[in-house]
């Protein structure tokens, strides 16, 4: 039990890093955005911040996850492909 839970872990920590070291391609459509936060709330790494009324993303800190694409009711965030 405790050999899978490191395992887990080290997945966990092996994926983090793999996103973490590629470039974001997420962005935000500012004229979309209405700055309620939803997305501010859901980031696992605060890579998100609400400037002059706008969702606002740090590429350098966001991991691509694309939890706060699904967030935001408003579709203001999208993702390069
Ligand atoms: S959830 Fe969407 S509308 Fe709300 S702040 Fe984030 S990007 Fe803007
Ligand atoms: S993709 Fe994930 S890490 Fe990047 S800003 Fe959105 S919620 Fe945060």
């Amino acid at each position: 039990m405790k050999k899978k839970l490191l395992l887990f872990i080290g997945i966990l920590i092996i994926t983090l890093t793999l996103l973490a070291i590629t470039k974001s391609t997420i962005f935000v459509e500012s004229k979309l955005c209405v700055g309620c936060g939803d997305c501010v709330v859901v980031c696992p790494v605060d890579a998100i911040q609400i400037i002059d009324g706008k969702a606002v993303i740090d590429a350098d800190v966001c991991i691509d996850c694309e939890i706060c694409i699904r967030s935001c009711t408003y579709d203001a965030i999208r993702k390069n492909k």
